[in-house]
């Protein structure tokens, strides 16, 4: 089985699920999951949509 990639939604960094669940951090916004490389993405995601 290949290793299962997701990519931090702010800063497209490559994060490797399967290895290590506590790498990524997940969120939910609006209903939607999304997943980042760290809190600190997470936050800053939050208010770069909240800008718009
Ligand atoms: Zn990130």
């Amino acid at each position: 089985m290949k290793p299962k990639f997701v990519r931090c939604e702010f800063c497209k960094a490559e994060i490797q699920s399967d290895a290590c669940k506590l790498a990524a951090y997940k969120t939910m916004i609006d209903g939607k999951e999304y997943v980042f490389c760290c809190v600190k993405c997470a936050e800053r995601y939050k208010q770069k949509e909240k800008a718009k």
